[in-house]
């Protein structure tokens, strides 16, 4: 009977847009405000892109601020912060390989670095790991445009 109301309170989440109540990384026993985490990091691509003005351009956008829930997770602040910073590093990588930041990026190389990034959001969550400094300044308010990482 617990199970299928457990079931139940998942399918809720999994379906709503507002907070979820639990951190989706594995071992997490954090209960509290979770954070929006993008997987595929589109705030960063929003705002490195805002020169461009073309239709895919404005697809992102649109896209982003619907918060699609296959396009979200929720997670503690500090695991949030954890994504980013390995999010961080595969940024740094990409732009070095490419020779060049991902303002300069065309789409097709965008979709690709994108597409890492969620990879590695899949990779990371199912493993346990150290929580990062909950109060990390690295990390991007998702919802709200204010600092992002570059
Ligand atoms: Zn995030
Ligand atoms: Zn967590």
């Amino acid at each position: 009977m617990a199970k299928v109301e457990e079931r139940v309170k998942m399918a809720k989440i999994t379906i709503s847009t507002k907070d979820a109540v639990r951190c989706s990384k594995k071992g997490c026993s954090y209960r509290g405000p979770l954070d929006r985490h993008h997987l595929r990091h589109e705030l960063m691509f929003v705002k490195v892109f805002a020169w461009r003005s073309d239709r895919l351009y404005r697809k992102l956008v649109k896209r982003y601020e619907e918060f699609r829930a296959e396009d979200i997770r929720y997670l503690c602040r500090g695991h949030h912060g954890e994504i980013h910073e390995i999010y961080d590093d595969i940024i740094t990588t990409d732009q070095a390989t490419a020779g060049k930041r991902v303002m300069g990026y065309n789409w097709r190389q965008a979709r690709k670095l994108m597409a890492r990034l969620r990879k590695a959001y899949f990779a990371w969550v199912r493993v346990k790991t150290k929580q990062s400094n909950p109060t990390s300044d690295r990390l991007p308010r998702e919802g709200e445009k204010a600092r992002l990482i570059q």
